[in-house]
C-alpha cells in the first residue's frame, strides 16, 4: 500500500510530449512546428545578439546572491516602463505594484494568488476559447471557477468579436477576464484598435477586471509600443485597474531563464502599497525569491540605450522572419508543387492548383502561430506519414519554418487535403 493509493495518472502535457516525440523521430526531414520557440533561418535556437552582449557585460560582475523577495528592483522598474511606456509609467508609478516572477506562467500564478487573497469572495475567471493550453490549469489549480467564452469563429476562421462582446456583457460583475495582450495564442487573431476601445468600455461598464497575458510584447509586430496598445488603452484612457503578466521568454529568447514580471496598475497609492506587500508575502511562501540571472540579463538590456536599440533590432529580425515564413507557407499552399515520386521530400517544379480551400486566414493572423484549421485526422497524418509535428488543434509555430522546409510542409498539407 502507498500513501498515494488515491493518486491518479495525469496524461503528459500535450505540447511537451509532442516535442519529445519529435526529438525521438529519426526521419531526416522531420519538421517541428509544435512548441512556440523561435528558430533561426537554419532551424536552430537563436541567442539574441543583444542578450549575448548583455551576458558579456554581466560576466564581469556576476555575484550569486539572493535577490529581494519581489525581485530585482531595476528589472521590475524597466519591465513596467516597457509595458506602460515612459509617460504612462511616470503617471502611474505610485499606483503600481510589481513583482518579478517565474516567467509568464509564474506571473499568471502570482496574479491568481493575489486575486484570491485580495478579496473576501473568489472571483470567477473568464477565459477565451480557444486559449493557451495552460490558462485553465493555472487558475483551476488555485481553486478558481473558470468559465470560457467563444473567441474564435471556426467558420470564418476569424475573431468572433460579437460573441466576445456578448460574453463580457453577460459576465458576472467583479469577475476577472484573461486577455491576450497581442498575438493571441493559438488563433493569431487580435481585436482591432476600435474593437479594443469597445472592449475596454464594456470592461468598465460591467466592472470586470482585465488580466493581460503579455507573453509576446515586441515579438508580434516587432514594436513593443504597438503590441502594448491594449494594455495602455485600458489603463490610461479607460482608467481601469489591470494586471499585466509579462514574459521575456519569447521576446528576449530567455525561455529557460524564467524571466517574468507581474504588474498591477491600481487606482490608489494606498492599494498599491497594500497589494505590493501582499505580493511580497505570497512570493515568499512560494519561491522565497526569484532567480537572478535572467532578470539581470533583461534589465541590463532595458536599462541601456544602445543595448535596448540592439534588442529592438533583434525583435525586428524575429518578427520579420516569422512574417516572411507565414507568407511563404501561404504562397506554397495556394500553389503547391507536385511530388515527383513517393519520396515525400522531393518536389518537382510542376505547379498544381494548390491546397483546397481558402488560406487567407493564415495571412490575416499575426504572431508566432498559424492556426491552420485542419481536422485532427489530418494533423495525425502529417505527423505519422510526413513527420511534421504540430499541436492537435492544427496550430503551427511559424518560427519552425525556413527556406529549406517550407515547400515540404506546404506540399505535404496539400497532399493530405487532396
Ligand atoms: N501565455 C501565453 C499566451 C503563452 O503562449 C505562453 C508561452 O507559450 C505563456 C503565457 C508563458 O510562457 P512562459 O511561462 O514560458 O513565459
Amino acid at each position: 500500500p502507498s500513501w498515494f493509493d488515491q493518486a491518479h495518472f495525469i496524461p503528459p502535457d500535450a505540447i511537451f510530449a509532442l516535442t519529445a516525440q519529435y526529438v525521438a523521430d529519426t526521419f531526416l526531414q522531420k519538421v517541428n512546428l509544435g512548441q512556440g520557440t523561435y528558430r533561426d533561418e537554419n532551424g536552430n535556437p537563436w541567442v539574441l545578439p543583444s542578450v549575448r552582449k548583455s551576458r558579456e557585460i554581466l560576466s564581469q560582475k556576476l555575484y550569486h546572491e539572493y535577490l529581494p523577495i519581489v525581485g530585482l528592483a531595476s528589472f521590475r522598474q524597466e519591465a513596467a516602463k516597457l509595458a506602460l511606456g515612459p509617460e504612462l509609467f511616470a503617471k502611474q508609478q505610485d499606483k503600481l505594484a510589481t513583482c518579478q516572477s517565474l516567467s509568464g506562467t509564474g506571473a499568471l500564478h502570482l496574479a491568481g494568488l493575489l486575486l484570491r487573497a485580495g478579496r473576501t469572495s473568489r472571483p470567477k475567471i473568464y477565459i477565451p476559447e480557444p486559449t493557451w493550453s495552460n490558462h485553465h490549469q493555472v487558475f483551476a489549480s488555485l481553486g478558481f471557477q473558470c468559465e470560457t467564452f467563444q473567441y474564435y469563429n471556426p467558420e470564418t476562421k476569424d475573431l468572433d468579436i460579437d460573441s466576445y462582446y456578448a460574453a463580457l456583457k453577460a459576465a458576472e460583475p467583479n469577475s476577472v477576464v484573461i486577455i491576450h495582450a497581442c498575438a493571441h495564442n493559438p488563433t493569431g487573431c487580435d481585436p482591432s484598435k476600435e474593437q479594443w476601445r469597445e472592449l475596454a468600455g464594456i470592461f468598465k461598464e460591467r466592472q470586470l477586471f482585465p488580466l493581460f497575458d503579455a507573453a509576446y510584447l515586441g515579438f508580434n509586430s516587432g514594436n513593443v509600443d504597438n503590441d502594448a496598445f491594449a494594455i495602455r488603452l485600458f489603463i490610461e484612457e479607460t482608467k481601469l485597474e489591470a494586471g499585466v503578466c509579462l514574459s521575456f521568454a519569447k521576446n528576449m529568447g530567455l525561455y529557460g531563464e524564467r524571466v517574468g514580471c507581474f504588474l498591477l496598475a491600481t487606482s490608489t497609492e494606498d492599494t498599491a502599497v497594500k497589494t505590493q506587500s501582499m505580493l511580497e508575502m505570497l512570493q515568499r511562501s512560494e519561491v522565497s525569491n526569484p532567480p537572478a540571472y535572467g532578470a539581470k540579463i533583461a534589465s541590463t538590456i532595458l536599462g541601456d540605450d544602445t543595448l535596448r536599440q540592439a534588442w529592438h533590432d533583434d525583435l525586428t529580425t524575429m518578427s520579420d522572419r516569422i512574417r516572411s515564413m507565414r507568407r511563404a507557407l501561404y504562397d506554397r499552399l495556394v500553389s503547391s508543387g507536385k511530388r515527383s515520386d513517393n519520396n515525400p521530400g522531393r518536389t518537382t517544379l510542376t505547379r498544381s492548383a494548390g491546397a483546397p480551400g481558402s488560406w487567407e486566414h493564415l495571412i490575416r493572423q499575426s504572431g508566432m502561430f498559424g492556426f491552420l484549421g485542419l481536422s485532427p485526422d489530418i494533423v495525425l497524418k502529417l505527423r505519422e506519414q510526413y513527420h511534421i509535428y504540430m499541436a492537435g488543434n492544427s496550430r503551427i509555430s511559424i518560427a519552425g519554418l525556413n527556406e529549406q522546409n517550407v515547400a515540404y510542409v506546404g506540399d505535404s498539407i496539400t497532399e493530405c487535403l487532396k
